[in-house]
Parts: structure tokens; sequence; C-alpha cells
């Protein structure tokens, strides 16, 4: 039984679950004056037609240097949402991307590919977010916006989250489910929420090379996604072999991965969509 006040609540916190619960407030308290500075950064990483490897899009990717050294974003990610921080910080990620799309502007009338970000679910239930979406793409024009929600154990189908869904899907605005074949995403989100596009989680890609279940199970995801009438994207590709089974097996499939491109800051990926478009006629010929 604990003893009153004194040396031995310090034995308390001087263990593992201690420290990490300490590392994770100190992490707050700089993530939270990071925010406030707008010291959140912000890379973009292409999504590719598996087909003809075209850039079609890319992702936004929040990033966070502390010290002189990156702090991983699901890490900071989940401190943020555990902080209540998420919410300025995605107002920052938008912001930057509004920005950026506007920097992005190449090649004459082929306008910008869609651009995804990320957003957690406490955002969409948050008072503010609707009118952060709002600002963002008036910022901007046009401004191809896919939301990338990955549901999790804490939200569901409330009537908040589809009333907001719906008022900012009103404004042209278009959603993704995450990571999906993981956690808590479930079937249901590709019927009942007003999404458009379905991102399939890298663990259900990296072995589709190598093994003959994993490789069925992927083809099955792809064709329910489309049979639906949604863009499938597909996460985590790495390898050549990994590619070659794509195209073997599906069409019309887009992908992202480090065989592709890694993410990059903004001025690379200009680099990038300006090569596409000089490759000819608005042909995006994506590098490799
Ligand atoms: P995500 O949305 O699933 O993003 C894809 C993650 O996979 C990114 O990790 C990306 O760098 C990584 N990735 C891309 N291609 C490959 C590959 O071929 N192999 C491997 N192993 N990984 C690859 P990252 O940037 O570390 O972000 C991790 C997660 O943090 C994201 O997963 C997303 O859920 C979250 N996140 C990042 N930025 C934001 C943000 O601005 N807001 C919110 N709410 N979440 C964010
Ligand atoms: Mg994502
Ligand atoms: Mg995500
Ligand atoms: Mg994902």
């Amino acid at each position: 039984e604990a003893k009153s006040a004194g040396s031995s609540d310090l034995v308390v916190y001087d263990d593992a679950i201690g420290r990490r619960r300490l590392g994770r407030l100190v992490l707050a308290d700089d993530l939270r004056a990071a925010v406030a500075e707008g010291e959140i950064d912000v890379v973009y990483q292409p999504i590719v037609a598996v087909d003809d490897l075209k850039v079609v899009g890319f992702e936004a990717l929040a990033r966070w240097q502390r010290d002189g050294k990156q702090i991983r974003p699901d890490l900071f990610i989940s401190v943020a949402e555990e902080n209540g921080l998420i919410v300025p910080l995605g107002d920052v990620v938008l912001a930057k991307v509004a920005t950026d799309v506007g920097a992005l502007r190449v090649g004459a009338g082929s306008g910008p590919p869609t651009v995804t970000v990320n957003v957690s679910p406490s955002q969409l239930l948050h008072p503010g977010f609707v009118a952060s979406v709002e600002t963002a793409v008036a910022a901007a024009r046009p401004f191809p916006l896919v939301l990338e929600i990955t549901e999790r154990e804490d939200v569901t189908l409330t009537a908040g989250v589809l009333d907001a869904m719906s008022t900012i899907a009103a404004m042209g605005v278009r959603f993704a489910v995450d990571d999906f074949g993981v956690g808590f995403s479930s079937m249901s989100y590709l019927t009942d929420l007003p999404v458009s596009f379905v991102k399939v989680d890298a663990s259900l890609t990296a072995g589709i090379d190598v093994d003959e279940r994993a490789r069925t199970l992927l083809r099955s995801v792809a064709v329910m996604g489309q049979t639906l009438g949604l863009g499938v994207v597909v996460e985590g590709i790495e390898r050549e072999s990994q590619l070659a089974t794509l195209r073997e097996d599906t069409t019309g499939l887009t992908a992202q991965g480090y065989l592709f491109h890694r993410p990059m800051p903004v001025g690379e990926l200009r680099r990038v969509l300006g090569e596409q478009v000089d490759a000819g006629a608005g042909g995006f010929e994506a590098r490799r």
C-alpha cells in the first residue's frame, strides 16, 4: 500500500511508463509552441497511376523538427490528438497546403492534380473545422482537395460526423477512407460515408508479390472499391515486383510508395510536376 508523500512517490515516476508519460507531456508543450509559431512543415508524396506512372495527386504530410531532430508523425500526431492540439495543427497544415497549391500551378490550364490532406476524426467534430476548410479552399482555386480520414475506436458515425462531412462535401471537397484494412476501418464506412476514395493500407500490399493469399486479398479489395465507384489508392509500394503484380491483377488503380516517390518539399514537387508537363501535351511522365 502507498505510503504518505515522500521519496516513495518518486519511485512511481521512476519507471518506464512514468518517463514515457512525462516525455509526452514535455513533447506536448513543445508541440504547442511549435504550432503557435507555425513551425510545422508540410512535405508531399506523389500518388501515381499504376498504368503509366503519371502523378495524379499528392498527399500532404506534416513534419516537425524539434531541436534539430525530426519527430515521427505517428508520435506527434497522437500527442496532438491527446492534447487538443490537432485542431490548430490541422489548421496550420491546411493553410500551408493552400499556399503551396497556389505555387504549384504548373502547365497552363492543366491545374493541379488531387491534393490530399489527413484529418483526424476529432477535427471533423470541432465547430471551427468547416470554416477552416472553407478558408483554405477559398485561398487557392482550383483546389481539388481530398480529406483523408482514419477511422478510430473513439469516433463512430455520429450525426455530427456525417453533418460535417456533407457540409464540407457541398464545397466540392472529397473524402478518402485512409488506412483501409487495418484497425477500425470497416466495410460499412465505404457505403455509409460520403467518400470518393479508399486508401488501402500498406500492410495489405506488403506481401502481394510473395504471398498468394495476400495477392488475392488485395485484388478483392480493389474490385470491391471499384465496384462501389471509388478511386482506389494502394499504399506502401516499395518493390518492382509489387508493381508488376498490381499491373497483372488490376486496372485503374493509383499507388503511393517509395518505389515511385518519397515525401518531398514543395520545391521538389514543383520540379517533378513541371517535368511531367514538359514531357508533352499535358502528358505527365512520372520520374522514377
Ligand atoms: P498515412 O496517412 O497513412 O500516410 C502514409 C505514410 O506512409 C506516411 O508516413 C508516408 O511517409 C509513409 N510511406 C509512404 N510510402 C511508403 C513506403 O513505400 N513504405 C513505407 N514504409 N512507408 C511509406 P508519415 O509521413 O510518417 O505519416 C504517418 C502518419 O501520420 C500518416 O499516415 C497520417 O496518418 C499521420 N499524419 C501525417 N501528417 C498528418 C497531418 O497533417 N494530420 C493528421 N491528422 N495526420 C497526419
Ligand atoms: Mg493518409
Ligand atoms: Mg492517415
Ligand atoms: Mg494510410
